[in-house]
């Protein structure tokens, strides 16, 4: 898949409207070059924000330039000013290897990111978790999406879809990765394995494990 950066995103269903970066292919070349260079604050900004990978399930890609790496999944970026951008995993290989330079909208917005405030954004992803109703896809993505906020209203509606058996059949081994965020940031004093779904303590073990 290959976009211009800044187009709206659309490769996958989301329950949150995104726009796509780093997204590099044949048609367009790697874009950015009127950009300034990549600092090496801006790098490490970027590789910080890239913590946690999303849908997996879009497959294994070679780079169109060199062949040699292979990625899978996507980084989500929720930054202050509401924006919400997706990018391949590939983006920092883009940047390391192809001198791939990313649009200022998303350099800027990842100087000012902090923890985000809980928004539209955490409540629509809070919303879409716990309806029993919705597409399991989505509700998968808001496990995996709901850990950017360190919030209660996460941890408790994670702790929740842990315990649903549905849910954690698809997605628990997301929902434990989720869930061990809250433990290193001290939000979760202890987590304790036991009683919970398989694949629940599956996830915990592998974010714990890292
Ligand atoms: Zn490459």
């Amino acid at each position: 898949m290959e976009y211009f950066d800044l187009s709206p995103y659309d490769y996958l269903d989301f329950p949150l409207p995104m726009r796509a970066v780093g997204w590099l292919g044949p048609r367009y070349g790697v874009q950015g070059a009127g950009a300034a260079p990549m600092t090496g604050a801006e790098m490490e900004r970027l590789r910080v924000a890239s913590w946690r990978i999303g849908s997996v399930t879009l497959g294994w890609h070679d780079c169109d330039f060199c062949g040699a790496f292979e990625g899978n999944g996507e980084y989500r970026y929720y930054l202050p000013d509401g924006e919400i951008y997706a990018a391949p995993m590939m983006i920092l290989h883009y940047v390391e290897e192809h001198g791939y330079r990313p649009p200022r909208e998303l350099r800027d917005g990842l100087r000012a990111a902090g923890q985000p405030r809980w928004d539209w954004r955490a409540e629509r992803l809070h919303t879409v978790l716990l309806d029993q109703s919705e597409d399991p896809d989505f509700r998968c993505q808001a496990a995996v999406d709901l850990a950017n906020w360190n919030d209660p209203r996460a941890l408790d509606a994670l702790w929740h879809a842990a315990h649903d058996e549905d849910l954690a059949d698809a997605a628990g081994d997301e929902i434990g990765r989720s869930l061990a965020t809250f433990v290193d940031r001290g939000l979760m004093r202890d987590l304790l394995p036991e009683g919970l779904h398989d694949m629940v303590r599956y996830g915990i073990g592998e974010a714990s494990s890292r």
